[in-house]
């Protein structure tokens, strides 16, 4: 692949190195011709002010030159043109790390090829995705001392953002209204991608996680501690934004890092709110790093020394950052289609992993990721530490695999067909309805059909074909006895209140044709509609959204504005935050 190298803000203009100088970073992105803007075969840079009505001049990135090498921080803050550079390299960036991930293309949420991205959107303390608008949008604000911020500037933000946009291109029904969980889980993996991804710039790793400078190639054992490790600004998000609106200094708008676990914070009314939800996630993401950074650095860093070569600490956190960042990643194709729940994500993860590598290796990622979700009570499905003893101890909370003894008909299914043709693989569907346990009388449909070629660390290459399909059933209320599902109507709902229920399931496929997972979430299952119902009901009856948020449409456009900047409740969490003291590793 041809590449190129650009300069990027590697956090955003509050970080900055000891000689006062903001931190920024050259990355490697694929090479491609661009058009002004840039513009190209992903990405179109739109820089369009709404507020000011003004279009700034689309930039032209010149075919082998970083114009931004080297230039001064006034150049950096104050050129519509390198804040075009800047969002353009992270995303693509970010994208490249998917589709590497995934072992194929990736698909835009808005299911267009090109994805605009506005730099300088509006004015206000904002930043959002909008799969109705086709784009992402960045705005601008003055802070108490007139100093213009840029949320265009915070990697951070940048890549939250751009998650949001990759997530709902591969998993488009997580934006359709469901419970907590499913909002939350859209903003904690954006979060802790955006944090994990950091740890791939080693050159920013180094210098953040040292002194400040390039030059000192050693660091103190003392700040390799946990709880040193967590408090460092590599953990944090969106540090000069969080400065900005909080009357501390440095403050990163969110640390989920050093949230206290507890089993019952998903039970938390608190909680319920998708950013503080989301935290936890991020939480037992992040801690998880920590844990297999701390694992690796044990293996090999000297009793005695005070001091120790920095490269090798920062090279173990880049390799478990890495091969955590891909596992999130891979994991979202054995994701549920409908109503995700944190439970069923780790059950993904794990099985994400255990696809690829079948031994859990000597960091056991996957030990170590069951224990940090199960400080925050969340298990994988069907999980029940006693009956594991008997279980291949590599496979322990993973989804159950399709058996050999279940009847599944491939009669007349063309394996290569199976690949690309969503008729053909809805034919297996229908001819397996029974089953695959469907129900009948839902609208049922293919919503895609995509193969996917990984290859582990010691070169196995895995085949697999992914289809998501889903089943929807419409009624008015007054009909919900008319279907064969036990739903109650909620008290207090109107006989003409329109109600959608969804459920649907991922077909994993091997090599061969032959299926592997059937990960389904069925629609005639009463306790999840029930849940689901009551919980829209109660929680949107009140609302401008009306209809209880069962329509598809509800929230289109602005599904995810205020997904950065929803800090205020947050603020409140924050007094009940502590530090966990943990093992000291150089102990
Ligand atoms: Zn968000």
């Amino acid at each position: 692949m041809i590449t190129r190298k650009l300069t990027i803000i590697a956090q955003d203009p509050s970080v900055k190195k000891s000689d006062g100088k903001i931190l920024t970073a050259q990355i490697e992105i694929p090479y491609e011709e661009l058009s002004p803007g840039p513009r190209g075969y992903r990405l179109n840079i739109v820089d369009y002010d709404s507020t000011q009505k003004v279009f700034y001049k689309p930039y032209s990135i010149k075919n082998n030159t970083d114009e931004f090498e080297n230039q001064s921080d006034s150049t950096l803050l104050n050129s519509p043109e390198f804040h075009a550079q800047n969002v353009y390299v992270i995303i693509m960036r970010l994208l490249t790390k998917f589709e590497f991930a995934f072992g194929r293309r990736v698909p835009w949420g808005s299911n267009i090829h090109q994805l605009n991205i506005c730099p300088h959107a509006f004015a206000d303390a904002n930043a959002y995705y909008s799969d109705y608008d086709n784009g992402i949008f960045f705005g601008y604000f003055a802070n108490n001392t007139g100093k213009t911020i840029y949320t265009c500037l915070s990697h951070d933000i940048i890549v939250h953002e751009a998650t949001h946009a990759l997530l709902d291109g591969i998993r488009k029904t997580y934006i359709v209204p469901s419970y907590p969980d499913q909002e939350g889980f859209h903003e904690g993996f954006a979060d802790s991608i955006a944090i994990l991804s950091v740890f791939g710039l080693k050159e920013v790793v180094k210098i953040l996680l040292g002194d400040g400078s390039e030059s000192d190639n050693h660091i103190r054992k003392d700040k390799l501690t946990s709880t040193q490790l967590k408090k460092n600004v590599l953990l944090g998000l969106a540090e000069e934004f969080g400065s900005e609106i909080s009357e501390h200094s440095v403050e990163s708008l969110r640390r989920a890092v050093l949230r206290k676990p507890s089993r019952n914070a998903l039970k938390d009314p608190l909680n319920q709110e998708s950013h503080l939800r989301g935290e936890i996630l991020s939480a037992a993401i992040l801690n998880s790093f920590i844990e297999v950074w701390i694992k690796r650095l044990k293996s090999w860093l000297p009793e005695i020394d005070h001091k120790v070569l920095i490269d090798r600490v920062v090279e173990d956190a880049s390799d478990a950052a890495d091969h955590l960042l891909k596992m999130c990643i891979r994991a979202l194709d054995y994701c549920p289609v409908v109503d995700i729940t944190f439970n069923e994500f780790l059950t993904s993860l794990l099985t994400a992993d255990f696809e690829l590598l079948i031994d859990d290796g000597k960091y056991k990622y996957r030990e170590i990721l069951l224990e940090e979700f199960g400080r925050w009570g969340i298990e994988p499905i069907n999980y029940n530490p006693q009956q594991t003893k008997n279980k291949n101890p590599n496979e322990v909370g993973t989804w159950n695999k399709i058996s050999t003894n279940e009847s599944i008909d491939y009669e007349q299914i063309h394996k290569a067909s199976l690949e690309d043709d969503q008729n053909e693989a809805f034919k297996f569907l229908w001819q397996n309805r029974k089953v695959l346990e469907l129900y009948e009388d839902a609208f049922t449909q293919i919503i895609s059909l995509r193969t996917s070629i990984r290859v582990a660390p010691d070169g196995f290459v895995l085949n697999e074909t992914v289809c998501e399909y889903k089943q929807t059933i419409e009624v008015e209320a007054k009909s919900l006895s008319n279907i064969n599902i036990k739903i109650l109507k909620p008290n207090g709902m109107k006989d003409t209140d329109i109600i959608k229920m969804h459920g649907g399931g991922v077909l994993i496929f091997d090599e061969f044709g032959k299926l592997k997972y059937h990960i389904a979430t069925r629609i005639d299952d009463p306790d999840h509609q029930n849940l689901r119902i009551n919980y829209l009901f109660n929680t949107t009856k009140d609302t401008a959204k009306g209809r209880y948020g069962f329509t598809d449409g509800m929230g289109r456009g602005k599904k995810f504005s205020n997904s950065i900047f929803d800090v205020d409740k947050n603020n409140k969490q924050k007094d009940e935050w502590n530090i966990q003291e943990t093992e000291e590793v150089t102990q």
